[in-house]
Protein backbone atom coordinates (compact mmCIF):
# COMPACT_ATOMS: atom_id res chain seq x y z
CA UNK A 1 0.00 0.00 0.00
CA UNK A 2 1.42 3.51 -1.03
CA UNK A 3 3.45 5.41 1.71
CA UNK A 4 1.46 7.69 3.36
CA UNK A 5 3.03 10.41 5.26
CA UNK A 6 1.13 11.76 8.61
CA UNK A 7 2.04 15.21 10.20
CA UNK A 8 3.12 14.79 14.04
CA UNK A 9 -0.37 16.51 15.00
CA UNK A 10 -2.08 12.98 13.12
CA UNK A 11 -2.94 15.50 9.84
CA UNK A 12 -1.34 14.18 6.68
CA UNK A 13 1.86 15.81 4.88
CA UNK A 14 1.04 13.67 1.69
CA UNK A 15 -1.03 14.57 -1.37
CA UNK A 16 -3.36 13.99 -3.72
CA UNK A 17 -2.65 12.50 -6.81
CA UNK A 18 -5.08 13.71 -8.73
CA UNK A 19 -5.56 17.77 -7.28
CA UNK A 20 -2.02 17.76 -5.80
CA UNK A 21 -3.57 18.44 -2.70
CA UNK A 22 -2.90 17.84 1.13
CA UNK A 23 -4.54 14.98 1.98
CA UNK A 24 -7.74 14.79 4.21
CA UNK A 25 -10.73 13.11 5.42
CA UNK A 26 -11.64 9.54 3.38
CA UNK A 27 -9.07 8.34 1.15
CA UNK A 28 -7.94 5.93 -1.54
CA UNK A 29 -4.79 4.28 -1.39
CA UNK A 30 -3.26 1.76 -3.92
CA UNK A 31 -0.25 -0.75 -4.19
CA UNK A 32 2.21 -1.19 -6.46
CA UNK A 33 -0.16 -2.68 -8.82
CA UNK A 34 1.49 -1.49 -12.13
CA UNK A 35 5.14 -1.47 -12.87
CA UNK A 36 5.47 -1.31 -16.17
CA UNK A 37 6.08 2.70 -16.19
CA UNK A 38 4.72 3.01 -19.65
CA UNK A 39 1.01 2.10 -18.85
CA UNK A 40 -1.44 4.71 -18.84
CA UNK A 41 -2.07 4.36 -15.11
CA UNK A 42 1.05 3.94 -13.73
CA UNK A 43 1.84 7.16 -11.98
CA UNK A 44 -1.66 5.83 -9.84
CA UNK A 45 0.01 3.14 -8.77
CA UNK A 46 1.36 3.00 -5.10
CA UNK A 47 -0.41 6.44 -4.39
CA UNK A 48 -3.28 7.83 -2.28
CA UNK A 49 -6.11 10.74 -3.39
CA UNK A 50 -9.23 12.02 -1.74
CA UNK A 51 -11.98 9.69 -1.88
CA UNK A 52 -14.09 13.13 -3.29
CA UNK A 53 -11.48 13.17 -5.95
CA UNK A 54 -11.11 9.42 -6.87
CA UNK A 55 -15.21 9.51 -7.41
CA UNK A 56 -15.22 12.09 -9.45
CA UNK A 57 -12.35 11.02 -11.54
CA UNK A 58 -12.95 10.36 -15.18
CA UNK A 59 -11.05 7.39 -15.35
CA UNK A 60 -12.05 5.73 -12.38
CA UNK A 61 -14.37 2.84 -13.48
CA UNK A 62 -11.95 1.75 -15.92
CA UNK A 63 -9.00 2.19 -12.94
CA UNK A 64 -11.35 0.48 -10.30
CA UNK A 65 -11.91 -2.36 -13.03
CA UNK A 66 -8.02 -3.01 -13.56
CA UNK A 67 -7.25 -2.64 -9.56
CA UNK A 68 -10.37 -5.35 -8.87
CA UNK A 69 -8.71 -7.62 -11.32
CA UNK A 70 -4.87 -7.25 -9.72
CA UNK A 71 -6.14 -7.90 -6.29
CA UNK A 72 -7.62 -11.03 -7.43
CA UNK A 73 -4.76 -11.98 -8.89
CA UNK A 74 -2.84 -11.09 -5.59
CA UNK A 75 -5.58 -13.02 -4.32
CA UNK A 76 -5.01 -16.24 -5.67
CA UNK A 77 -1.28 -16.38 -5.41
CA UNK A 78 -1.77 -16.94 -1.65
CA UNK A 79 -1.52 -20.25 -0.35
CA UNK A 80 -5.24 -21.84 -0.71
CA UNK A 81 -4.53 -22.85 2.70
CA UNK A 82 -4.95 -19.75 3.92
CA UNK A 83 -8.07 -18.28 2.93
CA UNK A 84 -11.12 -19.91 1.25
CA UNK A 85 -13.46 -17.74 -1.34
CA UNK A 86 -16.98 -17.54 -0.01
CA UNK A 87 -18.36 -15.03 -3.49
CA UNK A 88 -17.07 -14.57 -6.71
CA UNK A 89 -19.06 -12.76 -9.27
CA UNK A 90 -18.36 -10.39 -11.98
CA UNK A 91 -18.43 -7.88 -9.65
CA UNK A 92 -17.17 -8.38 -6.12
CA UNK A 93 -14.98 -11.04 -4.63
CA UNK A 94 -15.30 -12.32 -0.72
CA UNK A 95 -12.70 -14.22 0.57
CA UNK A 96 -11.92 -15.82 4.53
CA UNK A 97 -8.76 -15.13 5.64
CA UNK A 98 -8.12 -17.85 8.39
CA UNK A 99 -5.17 -16.27 10.75
CA UNK A 100 -6.74 -12.68 10.57
CA UNK A 101 -10.09 -13.63 10.99
CA UNK A 102 -11.31 -11.23 8.68
CA UNK A 103 -13.84 -11.47 5.74
CA UNK A 104 -12.28 -9.55 2.53
CA UNK A 105 -15.14 -7.99 0.51
CA UNK A 106 -13.16 -6.40 -3.09
CA UNK A 107 -15.29 -4.66 -5.37
CA UNK A 108 -14.95 -3.93 -9.34
CA UNK A 109 -16.85 -0.30 -9.00
CA UNK A 110 -14.98 0.84 -5.92
CA UNK A 111 -11.91 -0.94 -6.17
CA UNK A 112 -11.77 -1.10 -2.12
CA UNK A 113 -11.52 -3.98 -0.46
CA UNK A 114 -12.87 -3.96 2.88
CA UNK A 115 -11.79 -6.09 5.51
CA UNK A 116 -14.00 -7.19 8.61
CA UNK A 117 -13.24 -9.13 11.50
CA UNK A 118 -15.60 -12.17 11.90
CA UNK A 119 -16.33 -10.51 15.42
CA UNK A 120 -18.15 -7.31 13.48
CA UNK A 121 -19.54 -9.27 10.53
CA UNK A 122 -23.19 -9.93 11.54
CA UNK A 123 -23.46 -6.50 12.88
CA UNK A 124 -22.20 -5.06 9.80
CA UNK A 125 -24.51 -6.78 7.66
CA UNK A 126 -27.20 -5.59 9.55
CA UNK A 127 -26.80 -1.51 8.55
CA UNK A 128 -23.50 -0.81 10.32
CA UNK A 129 -21.71 -1.04 6.43
CA UNK A 130 -24.15 1.94 5.60
CA UNK A 131 -22.38 4.49 8.68
CA UNK A 132 -18.72 2.95 8.00
CA UNK A 133 -18.62 2.56 4.01
CA UNK A 134 -17.21 5.50 1.98
CA UNK A 135 -20.17 7.29 0.23
CA UNK A 136 -21.29 6.56 -3.06
CA UNK A 137 -19.03 4.02 -5.11
CA UNK A 138 -18.43 2.01 -2.05
CA UNK A 139 -22.07 2.61 -0.64
CA UNK A 140 -23.65 1.22 -4.35
CA UNK A 141 -21.15 -1.09 -4.65
CA UNK A 142 -22.38 -3.11 -1.21
CA UNK A 143 -25.48 -2.55 -1.84
CA UNK A 144 -25.85 -3.58 -5.46
CA UNK A 145 -24.51 -7.31 -3.31
CA UNK A 146 -26.04 -6.55 0.16
CA UNK A 147 -28.50 -9.56 -0.67
CA UNK A 148 -26.10 -12.02 -1.66
CA UNK A 149 -23.55 -11.51 1.46
CA UNK A 150 -26.44 -11.78 3.63
CA UNK A 151 -26.51 -15.66 2.83
CA UNK A 152 -22.80 -16.33 3.02
CA UNK A 153 -21.65 -18.59 6.04
CA UNK A 154 -18.44 -17.75 7.31
CA UNK A 155 -16.37 -20.60 8.04
CA UNK A 156 -15.95 -22.38 11.73
CA UNK A 157 -13.59 -20.77 13.74
CA UNK A 158 -10.95 -23.17 14.79
ZN1 LIG B 1 -7.68 15.37 -4.32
Amino acid sequence: MALILRNPDGTYASKCALCGEVLSGSIFATGRFITNKFHEFYRFSDVAMHWSCYVKWPQQSRFASLYFEAALIMRERMRSQNWKTLLKSPEAFVGYLFAEHEVSLIMRKSGTDVRLHRSRWQAWLNGGWQRECRPELEREAISAILSQLQELQLPDPP
